[in-house]
């Protein structure tokens, strides 16, 4: 009998928020100017769970619902309680608070110990079911980790399941197709993309779940070992609005002038995508500064402000050294500078000055994927940033590559602007499995332990990486757009890797650092980092790393891949994509398809058409088509958005474009707020008058 936990979240209204729920000092969210609910994505996970148990063979599977946070989370309980689920547990607990993703799955994997022993009498046919990711945090970590730390297979973006065999079939998306696997054990962790047939609350189960008693777990119930902040492997640093869109997000109200707006981006193509304006601060390190108290690399404004006060003092008190400070040019100090800081203040800064070798040694490595013998762009992308970050530290760019006969892809790496190759090549890496896959790149991270490890925030990476870092006890930040060394001088830590990521659905920027961690790791969103010109001249060194993989490693059995057959060109100079707002596949036809043919044959470019994923589930248009997140990143001259309405998975996808233009017809569709032109309409009025003017 398959009993199913499903992890459920509570988290902010993000739909709902407005410009007065954030602090303007500080940027934060005011958690009370939003109303909570629960994740969307979990709730398609307890649908999906429910859906399970009841193509199950014996139908008679319990479902518990599972959740950590404050007291108030119990609504999120109730909520589940009331649809389809049986027995719901809270774990709620001061010391479980302000913790990173590794602090959560931790806890939460001996709460799910507990359920195992306590209420399923420790059966081995299981299922964790969770949403995908979360709105707020948005890392897609934790149910990978929760995976890890209770070393089960994880089947990720799972979209529809079958009782076949005696067993779970899962259909799950895959970059550019889907694929049908099932666990080769159970437990397993499922973690849900998208089910779209809701539980609804029926009336009986309504009021049966107001009247259950929901299980109550503290922190000394579950004796987790890495809960709340202390637990926690990476910290915030700051927390700040997203600066405004740099796309000027101009309406227009004639087509006639968006026809000719449209011609003359193509001819200018000069404006940098506004990703392009990446900041190159370069950080020198600290021994090479010419004088001992240049901290012009903080990780904050304040604290730079702060050293530049202390600087001037020092200076103006002829000091060189740093065995010159005495008790007496501390009291010189405070006289003058007592206003900017305290002496506990002083007294931190003083020490910190003290340290001037790096926090962390080693080298800057880069997670590479590949697909069909073809490193993936973003690896490039993140090769080129490794490189930056690399030479500011003096150290070298590695590169692990883990595969079935890869090296040959070796030389194109070292082209990029990799020194070092790190090969893991076993025959069991020929597919992508991630239990596999994490074996060989913790081994081999394990091994020569880089500094910093990069991996692309690719739906196959963002799986791949919080299982390495979790396994080797590192911190892990999702999604980064920034990635800078800088010092927290007061707080010891020089040369950190401060690692920028958007949260809240892209309301609110993070920067973070890792802490208690031998490397750093994170994971970069595509499309964002630059690469490099390849040099195919650069010379770099293949190192073989060897380690036994057995079938035994395996978590999944692939039963069949369906990759999309159709050809695309995305690097054409226009793609026009329809969205959900085409309404059928006649209308993506006609529409798409006749812009498309009048912009080739009028300007003279090449043209491919694109979708947001909505628009491909609906059966408008081949999966190969699908732009984004779990599609392709694309960056042509002009990208046309047609009745898309700018989810961050869509956004993700286009950002490296260098004109977006969106028709749609919602006044306040989010992709208005970051386009640089845009015409509110209806699609069925507007492309053909486009077709006309052009
Ligand atoms: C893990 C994960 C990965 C994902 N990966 C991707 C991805 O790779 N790519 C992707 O695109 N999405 C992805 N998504 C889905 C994403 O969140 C959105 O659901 C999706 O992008 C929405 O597509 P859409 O804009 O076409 O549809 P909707 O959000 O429904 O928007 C349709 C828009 O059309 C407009 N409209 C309707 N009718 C008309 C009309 N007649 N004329 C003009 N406008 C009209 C509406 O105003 C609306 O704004 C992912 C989601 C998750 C959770």
């Amino acid at each position: 009998m398959a009993d199913f936990i499903v992890l459920v979240k509570q988290v902010p209204d993000v739909k709902q928020i407005t410009d007065n729920a954030f602090d303007p000092q500080t940027g934060t969210l005011i958690r009370t100017r939003l109303p909570s609910v629960i994740n969307e994505l979990d709730t398609n996970a307890l649908a999906f769970a429910n859906y399970m148990k009841r193509i199950s063979a014996d139908k008679e599977g319990k479902i518990i619902v599972l959740t950590m946070g404050p007291p108030m989370a119990e609504d999120v309980l109730r909520y589940c309680l009331g649809r389809c689920a049986d027995i719901a547990v809270l774990l709620t607990d001061k010391a479980l608070g302000g913790a990173d993703t590794f602090a959560t799955a931790n806890p939460l994997a001996f709460a799910v110990r507990k359920i195992v022993k306590q209420i399923l009498n420790s059966t081995g046919d299981y299922y964790i079911v969770t949403g995908m990711q979360s709105l707020d945090g948005d890392t897609a970590q934790v149910p990978a980790q929760i995976a890890e730390e209770l070393s089960l297979p994880c089947i990720a973006y799972a979209t529809n399941a079958e009782f076949k065999n005696n067993r779970f079939e899962l259909t799950r998306i895959i970059s550019g197709g889907n694929q049908l696997v099932a666990a080769k054990s159970t437990p397993a962790v499922i973690t849900v993309a998208k089910y779209e047939y809701p539980v609804f609350a029926a009336f009986a189960q309504a009021r049966r779940a107001n009247a259950l008693q929901i299980i109550q777990w503290s922190a000394d119930d579950i004796g987790a070992p890495h809960i709340g902040v202390a637990g926690s492997k990476t910290r915030v640093i700051r927390v700040f609005p997203p600066g405004k869109s740099k796309r000027s997000c101009q309406r227009m109200e004639d087509v006639k002038k968006l026809a000719r707006t449209l011609a003359q981006s193509l001819k200018e193509d000069s404006q940098q995508s506004a990703q392009d304006k990446q900041t190159a601060d370069r950080y020198v390190i600290s021994k090479k500064r010419k004088v001992f108290y240049d901290r012009s690399f903080e990780s904050t404004d304040s604290e730079i402000e702060d050293f530049k006060i202390l600087a001037d003092k020092l200076k103006q008190l002829g000091i060189e050294r740093i065995e010159q400070i005495d008790e007496y040019t501390k009291k010189q100090i405070l006289d003058t500078a007592g206003e900017h800081f305290h002496i506990n203040a002083l007294e931190d800064m003083l020490t910190g000055l003290e340290s001037t070798d790096s926090s962390y040694q080693g080298e800057v490595w880069v997670v590479a994927e590949h697909h069909n013998n073809k490193i993936h762009p973003a690896t490039f992308e993140l090769i080129g940033k490794a490189r930056s970050l690399a030479d500011s530290l003096e150290t070298k760019v590695g590169v692990c590559l883990p595969g079935d006969s890869v090296k040959p892809m070796a030389d194109d790496l070292i082209a990029a602007g990799a020194d070092n190759i790190y090969v893991v090549a076993d025959k069991l890496l020929a597919a992508f499995d991630p239990a596999v896959f994490r074996k060989a790149v913790a081994d081999c991270v394990k091994k020569h332990q880089p500094q910093i490890v990069l991996f692309a925030a690719t739906p196959r990476m963002r799986m791949l990486a919080p299982m390495v870092s979790y396994r080797l006890r590192c911190g892990l930040t999702a999604d980064c757009t920034g990635l800078d060394i800088r010092d927290s001088t007061r707080k010891g830590q020089i040369g950190i890797l401060l690692q920028t990521r958007p949260a809240l659905g892209g309301n609110v920027m993070a920067t973070i650092c890792t802490k208690d961690s031998k490397s750093q790791m994170a994971t970069a969103r595509p499309g964002v980092m630059k690469s490099l010109t390849p040099d195919p001249s650069r010379k770099g060194k293949i190192i073989e790393h060897s380690l036994d993989l057995s079938a035994d490693d395996m978590s999944l059995e692939i039963l069949k891949t369906e990759h999309s057959t159709g050809r695309v060109d995305f690097a054409a100079d226009i793609i026009v994509s329809g969205g959900k707002g085409m309404q059928n596949r006649d209308n993506y036809e006609s529409l798409v398809g006749s812009l498309c043919q009048t912009l080739t044959e009028k300007l003279k470019v090449k043209v491919e058409r694109g979708a947001s994923r909505a628009a491909v589930e609906r059966g408008f248009i081949d999966r190969v088509h699908q732009v984004g997140q779990t599609g392709t990143s694309v960056g042509p001259k002009i990208y046309i958005a047609l009745g898309i309405s700018g989810a961050i998975q869509h956004m993700i996808g286009i950002a490296n474009s260098k004109t977006i233009i969106a028709v749609n017809r919602d006044p306040v569709a989010p992709i208005f707020k970051n386009c640089d032109y845009y015409i509110v309409g209806n699609v069925e009025e507007i492309i053909p008058k486009l077709i006309q003017n052009l």
